[in-house]
């Protein structure tokens, strides 16, 4: 075994993989382009003070999942970027991204770090992508990013997910509903594991996340967040659910859904997989009224996003025989050398080609000429360009289709003129 393996909980991407990747990236910045949405692009690391304040400190994520670490010794800790909305939040209110135009709508694809215990599906070094709508926050919006995420899953083929959504209300209506929980958990206390404890006391919202059996079945009689929402916040609700079954979009009402983070409100929504055993969540996400606030704005910047995990859609597009329709794309042409001393002439016919913009190999390991073609028909090229004595002298090439057998014989231009072809993307299905 080598010396040094890759950190445990991070794995490499390697030139197959690396391109189903790519095939997801561009699906997702078509979908995001046909809602009008606009890439960012944050940094990877941020002071650690705006996930503690962005995310919330009894959260797991600012509890006990993050890399954080001291630039310098008198630095200010600065920690690797657990997710994303902290960060996207932080840099438009910097920038005053809403004093230019009251809405601003993006997306984003990038790379996040949790300390969790990696197992299949759940790393420490994982990416999302994802969209944050900022300036509005509406049942309009929510549905937005909503009818977004499901498009793309749409998009790249994914079947038999799940939607479920719930109303976490605002601010009142969850604090009505945090006294009835702790009222109906205290009789309870003395069965409740250490962590729902520490729940009870600082956050008995989240003992609904708990998936410990003994505690869920605590929590199936526990009074219904839904049943302490005043008028408004039904209604609003009820707007989103219309948006979605206007649109096909099917969804379980699940009233024990309460996302991890502190500054959600209304509308939350989780998307699972069948195909992903316990890690099952795909993507997720709500309304964040609360996080501007939090962060110091002196004004309110209402908004609604979600996140999705590229490894689980990948995953769930594997078990789901989506990845085997994608096929690199093979070369264009491979040029042929058919003795080594006409490498050179090779090498140059194969610049003209690529300065053509023709995907083009050619050997670099001097193998013999059997060995090129079969390399050649292990890429799936579509042309041989064959380089011989008589080809050089006469400025005339032989051009074999690969898929016919067919053979001309054809000047340089001429080759360049029948080999371009629009240019196209990484992967053909
Ligand atoms: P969250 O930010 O926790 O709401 O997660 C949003 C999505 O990111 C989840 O639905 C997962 O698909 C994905 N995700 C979260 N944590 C991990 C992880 N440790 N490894 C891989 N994917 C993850």
């Amino acid at each position: 075994m080598p010396q040094y393996q890759a950190v445990k909980g991070a794995r490499d991407i390697f030139p197959e993989e690396s391109a189903q990747w790519k095939y997801v990236e561009e699906v997702v910045h078509t979908v995001a382009s046909l809602y009008g949405f606009s890439e960012i692009r944050v940094p990877v690391f941020e002071y650690t003070e705006l996930f503690q304040r962005g995310i919330g400190s009894t959260t797991d994520i600012v509890g006990k999942e993050m890399f954080s670490f001291l630039p310098d010794p008198n630095g200010r800790s600065i920690t690797l970027r657990p997710e994303m909305t902290a960060g996207v939040m932080r840099a438009a209110l910097q920038k005053s991204l809403l004093s230019t135009a009251p809405l601003h709508k993006l997306y984003y694809i990038g790379e996040l770090f949790r300390k969790e215990r990696p197992q299949a599906g759940r790393q420490r070094q994982f990416s999302q992508f994802g969209a944050e709508l900022l300036g509005v926050s509406s049942p309009a919006a929510v549905a937005e990013v909503i009818t977004l995420m499901m498009q793309v899953f749409q998009s790249l083929g994914l079947r038999g997910l799940k939607l479920r959504i719930n109303s976490l209300g605002d601010k009142d209506d969850r604090h009505r509903y945090r006294e009835a929980l702790k009222s109906y958990f205290l009789p309870f206390q003395e069965m409740l594991d250490d962590s729902s404890k520490e729940r009870l006391e600082k956050n008995p919202l989240r003992i609904l996340d708990s998936k410990n059996p003994a505690i869920k079945e605590i929590v199936a009689g526990a009074p219904r967040l839904y049943d302490y929402l005043s008028p408004s916040s039904v209604e609003d609700f009820e707007k989103v659910l219309f948006y979605l079954a206007e649109r096909g979009i099917a969804y379980d009402i699940d009233h024990l859904l309460v996302r991890g983070l502190d500054y959600y409100c209304h509308t939350a929504f989780e998307v699972t997989s069948s195909e992903l055993g316990a890690q099952d969540a795909i993507g997720g996400g709500g309304r964040y009224d609360g996080l501007s606030r939090e962060l110091g704005s002196s004004t309110d910047v209402p908004a609604a996003g979600f996140a999705a995990g590229m490894e689980r859609v990948l995953l769930t597009m594997e078990k789901q025989g989506l990845l085997a329709a994608l096929t690199p794309h093979g070369p264009v042409a491979y040029v042929v050398i058919q003795q080594q001393e006409l490498e050179d002439h090779g090498m140059q016919v194969a610049w003209r080609l690529r300065k053509a913009g023709i995907r083009t190999e050619i050997d670099l390991a001097g193998r013999s000429m059997k060995a090129q073609m079969r390399d050649a028909n292990r890429m799936r090229a579509a042309w041989a360009l064959f380089i011989g004595a008589a080809e050089v002298t006469t400025g005339l090439y032989t051009l074999k289709n690969l898929v016919t057998s067919e053979q001309s014989t054809l000047s340089l231009e001429a080759v360049l003129e029948l080999l371009q072809e629009p240019a196209s993307g990484e992967l053909q299905k």
